[in-house]
């Protein structure tokens, strides 16, 4: 299987070719037609695996259609949940590698910093927003993140947000977002906690494995 057969638009396949990308990694060809089509996703899957570009260019390919030019205004669609700010950052590497021929803005916002810089940014407007659990709940308690208009939710490396005790903040951010979103669980293993969140929050999700 080539990226062509995957159905993306030619900003990304070109994209790949320069990063030269010459295949979908297993994750990637088993994660994207089942996230491009719609569905909600559990994906066991390490890291290396290729797992975030796997979330990655779908919800980009979605997002092509709708974020239109470099002035308008941004509303937030895509929400993803990282344990660690060294992740969060990985992932923001990867949406604007993938992303590079799109205006689509993303960011990240983690705690332990000033959040003044990041507020100033949220107002500038957002299309995807890469975050760690607590510093979301505090910047949405304080107004200035509204997860009204979100279609794709993900959350990555679920076993580690457990390890880190931030399960109660993932499932009460899940509670802030729109019913009909669309919900992407990754995580290495599948401990209990991880499937019953996904049984409560994912709705007939599919599963894939590597
Ligand atoms: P990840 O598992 O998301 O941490 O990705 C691991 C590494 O694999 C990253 O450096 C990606 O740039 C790279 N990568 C992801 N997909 C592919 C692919 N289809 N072909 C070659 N490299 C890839």
């Amino acid at each position: 299987m080539t990226f062509q057969d995957l159905n993306l638009h030619r900003n990304i396949v070109e994209v790949l070719k320069e990063e030269n990308y010459i295949a979908p990694t297993p994750i990637q060809e088993q994660a994207i037609p089942i996230i491009l089509e719609g569905h909600d996703l559990v994906g066991c899957a390490q890291t290396g695996t290729g797992k975030t570009a796997a979330f990655a260019i779908p919800i980009l390919n979605y997002l092509h259609p709708i974020v239109g030019s470099k002035n308008k205004r941004k509303t937030l669609r895509t929400l993803i949940l990282a344990p660690t700010r060294e992740l969060a950052h990985q992932i923001l590497d990867s949406f604007n590698t993938y992303g590079k021929y799109m205006t689509t803005k993303a960011m990240v916002i983690y705690g332990g910093v000033n959040q003044v810089p990041q507020v100033q940014q949220l107002k500038e407007g957002v299309d995807v927003l890469i975050a760690t659990p607590g510093r979301l709940l505090d910047l949405h308690k304080q107004g200035h993140i509204d997860l009204n208009h979100l279609h794709h939710v993900v959350i990555d490396e679920a076993d580690q947000m457990l390890d880190m005790g931030f399960i109660n903040d993932v499932k009460k951010i899940i509670k802030l977002t729109p019913e009909n979103r669309q919900t992407l669980l990754f995580s290495a293993t599948m401990p209990v906690a991880i499937r019953e969140l996904a049984d409560a929050f994912l709705t007939k999700p599919k599963f894939v494995s590597v």
